[in-house]
């Protein structure tokens, strides 16, 4: 038996097993290798109020607006003022930012931001940075297990005792953990455009349903504006920082799309701009970001620049052609504001967890704050809790059921749960793949990956065929923009004894 099992090595797994005492057994098990994950892919950076002028209140503002009156104020508080002293001190640490050349950190600016306060390190390369960072942080004190996929949940008298993995080989075994920790990311690769890495499918959201733990917020999905696109197949992302140095949104003809659809056209918030790209697409034809006038495009951005000649695309010479694809999941795992779930000695920190922080929109950069400020906060709550476990002995089963993952279930994701929803659209969704609980020890390994991407993409689909209004990234055309009736509720949907419906919201404000 192990002290702490952590499901997932991005920002939020390392940064809990970087945080943890020395003295605690801990194991870091990721589905590929450890760059394959969504934080080796984050481009524009960190949100921290740390620059001349700015303010945690002002940051917190920005977070509460974008967010479509459904973020948790209390939570927003804790992030942005944690999420301020958390940088200052990794910044202290040796986290290599990018500097000016008075050699504070140079601050970028993003949409819906009310001032410059976009950490980056290595231009466009925040992710991977962050991430060798923490690896060489944790390198000697946990055990990482690659290629290791977790098919369940172990649960004994109602708690969380440790995981069934698969190794690369096939190979099945049991790890038994005194506290089990969800950081298994997000879910963009449920749809057929995205900017998510392979390992982004979900799994954590399967795997907290079948365990039985409260899931909220799923409707909630960040489509990202420009997803580079070519062919119909996402060839990576282009991120909003290139906007935010005044890349402009064009169609064939040079036409500004943006120029009647916001007041601050290109910066207008994140779902906005997505709609109006994917509507123009549906509409009247093909999207490009024109950053041809941009100065030092190759120097800020040099794994986009790289991305896009490797695709024969020159951004100084070339409009980069683009579409919305899935981005980042609001909703996810409940959890208090230590990271823990409903389930004893299970937590969830990252992408999975919904902490309520994003509410029914995520500004930009506030995730990669999100993962680090609740990893930390986690690391203390568990060292203040029981470690009383006894060892166990489970049972490995022949796998004797079958099934067979429906093969346009991406595309139908992308279809009818998509960036424009439709009540009819995602009522034939969900009966053609219905919410099922399975008894995944008898099935495959294969198929219990399977059975993870079916369930994720079904828990999705519930969730945003009972919201029946628009809020934030969840926009159906059927219904009002928003609704006074969902604003200050709690709404609970329950769904084979599982809740998957949404947060109680901690104040009300007037909608506009
Ligand atoms: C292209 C892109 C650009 C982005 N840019 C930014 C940005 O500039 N700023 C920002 O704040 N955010 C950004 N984001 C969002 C941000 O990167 C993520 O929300 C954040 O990195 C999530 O971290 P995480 O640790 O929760 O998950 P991840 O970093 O995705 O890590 C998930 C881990 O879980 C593992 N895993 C999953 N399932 C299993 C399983 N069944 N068994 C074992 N392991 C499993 C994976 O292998 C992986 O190691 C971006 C996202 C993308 C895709």
């Amino acid at each position: 038996m192990i002290d702490i099992c952590i499901i997932g090595g991005g920002a939020a797994g390392l940064m809990l097993a970087n945080s943890l005492p020395p003295s605690l057994s801990v194991a870091v098990l990721t589905k590929e290798d450890p760059f394959s994950s969504n934080t080796a892919l984050a481009q524009g950076g960190i949100a921290a109020s740390i620059g001349p002028g700015d303010h945690p209140a002002s940051h917190a503002a920005d977070t509460l607006s974008a967010a479509a009156n459904h973020a948790d104020a209390e939570r927003v508080e804790l992030l942005v003022w944690e999420g301020q002293a958390l940088i200052e001190a990794m910044l202290s640490q040796g986290l290599p930012f990018d500097a000016d050349a008075t050699g504070q950190p140079s601050l970028g600016q993003e949409a819906a931001h009310a001032t410059r306060r976009i950490l980056h390190a290595g231009g466009d390369q925040t992710g991977k940075k962050l991430l060798q960072h923490l690896l060489a942080k944790t390198e000697n004190r946990v055990k990482r297990l690659p290629y290791s996929s977790v098919l369940e949940l172990i649960m004994h008298d109602g708690q969380c005792t440790g995981v069934s993995v698969e190794d690369a080989f096939g190979k099945r075994s049991f790890i038994q953990a005194q506290h089990t920790i969800l950081a298994t990311g997000g879910i963009g690769q449920l749809y057929s455009q995205t900017s998510n890495s392979i390992a982004a499918t979900g799994d954590g959201l399967s795997l907290a349903f079948h365990a039985g733990a409260v899931l909220e917020d799923l409707e909630f999905v960040q489509f990202h504006p420009t997803v580079f696109t070519i062919n119909g197949n996402s060839c990576g992302l282009i991120s909003e920082a290139v906007r935010g140095e005044g890349a402009l949104l064009i169609d064939s003809e040079g036409k500004r799309i943006m120029a009647d659809v916001h007041p601050l056209r290109e910066l207008a918030p994140r779902d906005i701009v997505a709609r109006a790209i994917e509507w123009h697409w549906q509409q009247k034809g093909p999207v490009f970001l024109d950053a041809r006038h941009l100065q030092d495009f190759k120097a800020k951005f040099p794994s986009i620049y790289r991305n896009c000649l490797h695709h024969h695309i020159n951004p100084e010479k070339q409009p980069i052609p683009v579409r919305p694809g899935a981005h980042f999941h609001m909703g996810g795992v409940q959890t208090n504001e230590w990271g823990e779930t409903t389930i004893p000695h299970l937590y969830a920190i990252g992408e999975i967890a919904s902490t309520g922080v994003h509410g029914a929109n995520r500004l930009a950069s506030n995730s990669l704050l999100e993962s680090l400020v609740f990893a930390k906060r986690l690391a203390e709550k568990i060292q203040t809790c029981g470690f009383s476990q006894k060892e166990l002995f489970f049972p490995l089963i022949e796998p004797t059921k079958e099934f067979l993952l429906p093969a346009d279930l991406q595309m139908r994701m992308t279809e009818q749960v998509g960036i424009l929803r439709d009540g009819v659209e995602l009522k034939k969704f969900t009966s053609d793949f219905p919410l099922l609980r399975f008894d995944l020890q008898h099935y495959s390994g294969q198929q219990i990956k399977e059975i993870h991407r079916y369930t994720a993409s079904s828990l999705i689909a519930q969730a945003a065929l009972f919201r029946t209004e628009s809020r934030g990234a969840h926009y159906r055309i059927d219904a009002p923009p928003v609704s006074e009736d969902w604003t200050g509720k709690t709404v609970q949907l329950s769904v084979n004894g599982v809740t998957i419906g949404t947060r109680k919201l901690q104040h009300k404000e007037t909608v506009s």
